[in-house]
């Protein structure tokens, strides 16, 4: 028997007791019994009324209400507070995880097992196009992918599912679910656009390298096999091979020497305007003036506009291969007896390498991809001039690790011109021999 329950029997003794003594005093014990009775009724319904006032009153502190409701009172209210204690330390979770779950890059939504939306974060709303309305409708009727319906209804969750986005198709979303509690599921879905195209560029650059390199290789391989099968091949025979095979192991040795260049500019830490030395551009023009008129064979004109005291803070390999590849463009793009012209010169606060010609000129089509590796205009003819289809992405690449910009200016079958800009932060004077920042000169 409870505690609560004894004490209480106690009192109805001790009350019964107390009357059917008074009851003998009087000569009536049996009345004074029963009277007991009805007195401790008469209590027992007093306490009941103030314990249902209390009740109703919430969480205020229990009265003393003496036996059972004593017990009952105490329990009730340690367990109000338990309760109260628990929802807010359940409300404070919640507003965390909506908080963290508003912030998240991806979508997250939870559905319950019968597929109706309970609830989703504000990513949801951007990557999927959910409205606070779509809350309680099913999510077929949203996402309508048969891919996503078909992966729901299965139940098999240990793969992801990639589809395009509901809302624009040049998205790719990868969807994972999560069950949990009563049927419930967690959905997350986040952007892999970026990723899939990288993947999509990987998979086309390897396919790209191996056709490069294959085409020199079988014209090599063709030779030697002839010459294996030529007996009576004599000096000269010999000679003319070598010379055959000379143009396409010259194609892979730049192939491959412009590769492990990108691969070094793609991968290497780029250098910062303080932690880069200073370039004198003047001599590196003056270096590949003299390359270029080897090239030309004196079959173009070269206009020449350096400012000799304008120096850059950079890279000086990577500045040269730059603007070697821009100028061996312009003349293997430009036919004999047009001109070239190179200039270094400051604009405003920041310094261009431009370099222009009279060649063939570019179709406006094709700018847009120009810088993409192995990209193209007409594959014959950049091969048969010595390009390996990489030139202007090493352009690209140099100029983002300096802060720099291309700019591309061209009408077909009049001309191009390629201009380098770098930002004032890489802009040096040689003033007297000192290296001079731009706004040190205007104090
Ligand atoms: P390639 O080795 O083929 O020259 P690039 O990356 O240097 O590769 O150039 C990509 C393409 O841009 C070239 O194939 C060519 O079609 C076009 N191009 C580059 N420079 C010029 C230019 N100065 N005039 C006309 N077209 C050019």
């Amino acid at each position: 028997m409870s505690q609560s329950l004894s004490s209480e029997l106690v009192r109805l003794v001790i009350d019964v007791v107390i009357f059917w003594f008074l009851g003998l005093l009087l000569g009536y014990p049996l009345w004074g019994v029963i009277f007991g009775f009805v007195v401790f009724i008469a209590m027992f319904a007093r306490r009941y009324h103030k314990f249902e006032k209390w009740i109703n009153q919430g969480l205020s502190e229990p009265e003393d209400l003496g036996g059972i409701f004593e017990d009952l009172s105490f329990r009730i209210y340690r367990f109000r507070s338990q309760n109260k204690k628990r929802k807010k330390k359940l409300t404070e979770l919640l507003r965390r995880w909506q908080d963290s779950s508003s912030a998240l890059p991806d979508a997250a939504v939870v559905i319950d097992g019968r597929g109706i939306i309970d609830w989703f974060n504000v990513t949801a709303s951007s990557m999927l196009g959910l409205k606070p309305s779509d809350q309680g409708r099913h999510i077929s009727n949203l996402i309508r992918n048969p891919r996503f319906i078909h992966y729901l209804a299965k139940n098999d969750f240990t793969e992801h599912l990639e589809i395009a986005s509901p809302i624009d198709i040049t998205k790719i979303l990868s969807i994972r679910v999560t069950p949990y509690g009563a049927g419930q599921r967690l959905l997350l879905v986040s952007d892999v656009t970026h990723i899939q195209r990288l993947m999509t560029m990987r998979r086309d650059f390897i396919a790209n390298v191996s056709h490069e390199l294959r085409t020199p290789l079988t014209v090599i391989l063709g030779y030697l096999e002839t010459l294996s099968e030529d007996e009576e091949a004599d000096a000269d025979a010999l000679r003319n091979y070598m010379d055959k095979v000379e143009a396409p192991a010259n194609r892979m040795k730049s192939l491959v020497e412009d590769l492990l260049l990108l691969s070094k500019l793609d991968t290497g830490a780029p250098s910062t305007p303080a932690t880069s030395s200073v370039i004198n551009v003047a001599a590196i023009i003056k270096n590949i003036e003299t390359e270029a008129k080897q090239l030309s064979k004196d079959k173009h004109q070269f206009v020449f506009d350096v400012d000799h005291d304008l120096q850059l803070k950079g890279v000086e390999k990577e500045i040269y291969s730059a603007f070697i590849n821009l100028v061996t463009n312009a003349i293997r793009y430009t036919p004999e007896g047009g001109e070239i012209k190179v200039s270094w010169q400051v604009q405003g606060d920041q310094a261009n390498f431009c370099v222009k010609d009279t060649g063939a000129g570019i179709a406006p089509e094709h700018m847009p991809r120009l810088t993409e590796r192995f990209y193209r205009i007409d594959i014959g003819r950049s091969r048969s001039s010595g390009g390996t289809g990489l030139g202007l992405a090493i352009v690209k690449q140099v100029l983002r690790r300096h802060d720099a910009e291309l700019n591309i200016d061209s009408e077909y079958g009049k001309g191009s011109e390629f201009c380098c800009t770098f930002p004032q932060a890489r802009v040096v004077f040689n003033k007297n021999g000192q290296a001079v920042e731009k706004n040190q000169i205007a104090s």
